[in-house]
């Protein structure tokens, strides 16, 4: 089978531990506000591509890959291709090569449970813990990120949440509480790292070629207090926060 790809990029050091090959699969059921890669949602598109090109391509960046880097899934949504991407992390782990998972966890299936089974490590993208803001920032229930999060803690599956600050989208004090109530204060022992993000605009002028609109147009960057401010409540449940 072959995967849909949207594009590579090389010694990536955002998503996953290490120098890493991060490959965009093409396609994801979310429609997040904020998306910084609004050409990687349709699933019509991207490259068809052989299983045994991305064994090859990271095989030949394995020397910078060291002993914490290797290869990272994202896009889109990988999950979304789950069946064909699971010969491919077994093949790239016959090869001595780690594989992360980067993912809004919304999609389950027995391919995707596979997947995430295999997985060295997931990053698990939660939008919002708040469910009706969820639904308004994504388009989708968080319901399903939020069993994903269950089983890889019940399946002792290392993870790490990965939660983007907006500013007055998810950056309200009492949702970030409610989110380190469920998760922290030790309740998620394979929660590993629990990275910030700030808010970014570095995709918006994709929006307009695509004929897509950019909603969080009014929308402010994180100024340094609001990051120190965030940053001060997760620490409060969670000893392995950090603003990336
Ligand atoms: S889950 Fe990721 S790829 Fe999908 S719409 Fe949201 S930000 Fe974009």
């Amino acid at each position: 089978m072959e995967l849909k790809v949207h594009s590579y990029e090389s010694m990536g050091t955002y998503d996953g531990p290490g120098l890493r090959l991060v490959v965009f699969l093409q396609g994801c059921p979310f429609r997040c506000l904020y998306c910084a890669n609004p050409d990687t949602i349709a699933f019509e598109g991207g490259t068809p591509s052989a299983a045994e090109d991305i064994v090859k391509m990271a095989l030949n960046q394995k020397p910078f890959f060291g002993k914490r880097g290797g290869v990272t899934f994202s896009g889109g949504e990988p999950s979304a291709q789950a069946e064909a991407l699971v010969p491919v992390v077994k093949e790239l782990q016959a090869n001595g090569i780690n594989v992360c998972i980067d993912t809004n966890g919304g999609i389950w299936n027995s391919h995707v449970e596979e997947l995430f089974s295999l997985a060295d490590l997931v990053l698990l993208d939660v939008k919002q813990f708040n469910p009706e803001k969820h639904l308004a920032l994504t388009g989708h229930a968080n319901t399903r990120t939020l069993q994903t999060a269950a089983w890889l803690e019940a399946h002792e599956k290392p993870f790490w949440l990965r939660y983007v600050l907006v500013p007055g989208i998810s950056d309200d004090e009492k949702d970030i509480r409610d989110l380190g109530d469920y998760f922290g204060n030790g309740k998620y022992k394979m929660i590993k790292r629990v990275e910030i993000l700030p808010y970014h605009t570095l995709g918006v002028s994709k929006y307009g070629p695509l004929g897509m609109d950019y909603k969080l147009k009014d929308v402010p960057l994180n100024t340094p207090e609001q990051l120190v401010k965030a940053k001060s409540i997760f620490d409060e449940y969670f000893d392995c926060a950090v603003l990336n």
